[in-house]
């Protein structure tokens, strides 16, 4: 059973109000009725169990029976800047970030970006990319839906004010100096950290000198060259296993 997203006013002292389409799919798609007890997370990460006390075609109400304290989240915030890949791979890329617990994701059109996003497919791919990662989010329970950006060119991200204490990492099949396992070995966890990932036919060499330019670091996976859509999952594992809980006991299962 997934955990629940709730709007931010959903939670009122002790009630709870679901609306909006998360009705359809309590009510309709999964069939609860009166007295069925969900997990659910509040807009700031609080897990409760409520129990259904009302289920409407507009709206379900519940009251909270236990309150379970905040999903745990890994304790690096991970964004992950993607460069956008044919459909349907992106789309699998952004869902397994949210499973491996990326807090932010940030679509990219580099110079060898295939995928052309015009302006009104623009927000209806951001859209349908929230909803995947909402989805996934809720898989997977994390305590928190990653934001999506709007999708952006390479250039204007790098010129976005960042924080100066992230750890800013570009993967480059190229870097034949230093591979993430020595970068891992050599520093620290960071707070923060950002992985930024080429396109199908990779960054060019004007955009990896741009990306070190704007403070990343270029490292290597390995010998092998990854396919784009393999690349930001298999990084993302390790920073994980590194950094996060991934490979660790589960702290604590509500569902
Ligand atoms: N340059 C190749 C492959 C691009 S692979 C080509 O022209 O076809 C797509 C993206 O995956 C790259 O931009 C890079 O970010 C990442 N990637 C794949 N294999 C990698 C490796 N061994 N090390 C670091 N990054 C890699």
């Amino acid at each position: 059973m997934p955990l629940f997203f709730l709007a931010p006013d959903a939670v009122r002292g002790d009630t709870v109000t679901i609306t909006g389409p998360l009705v359809r799919h309590i009510g309709g798609a999964l069939r609860h009725q009166i007295g069925d007890r969900l997990a659910v997370a509040d807009a700031d990460g609080e897990r409760c169990l409520i129990e259904l006390t009302a289920v409407g075609s507009a709206a379900i109400h519940a009251v909270i029976r236990r309150r379970l304290g905040p999903a745990p989240e890994p304790a690096v915030h991970l964004t992950l800047a993607q460069a956008v890949l044919k459909s349907p791979n992106i789309d699998l890329v952004f869902q397994k970030a949210t499973e491996l617990g990326v807090q932010r994701v940030v679509p990219l059109m580099t110079r060898r970006t295939v995928v052309r996003l015009k302006r009104e497919r623009e927000s209806r791919q951001l859209a349908r990319w929230s909803a995947i990662v909402l989805e996934a989010a809720q898989q997977s329970e994390r305590g928190r839906v990653p934001h999506v950006d709007p999708p952006k060119g390479l250039p204007g991200y790098l010129a976005e004010k960042g924080d100066a204490n992230e750890a800013r990492l570009l993967l480059w099949e190229d870097e034949s100096t230093l591979g993430l396992h020595d970068y891992l070995n050599a520093n620290p966890s960071p707070g923060r950290a950002t992985l930024l990932v080429g396109p199908e036919g990779g960054f060019d060499a004007d955009e990896v000198r741009a990306a070190r330019a704007a403070g990343f670091v270029a490292v290597s996976l390995g010998d092998a060259v990854l396919r784009a859509e393999t690349a930001a999952p298999a990084a993302l594992a390790i920073l994980q296993y590194a950094w996060g809980g991934l490979g660790r006991r589960p702290t604590q299962r509500v569902t």
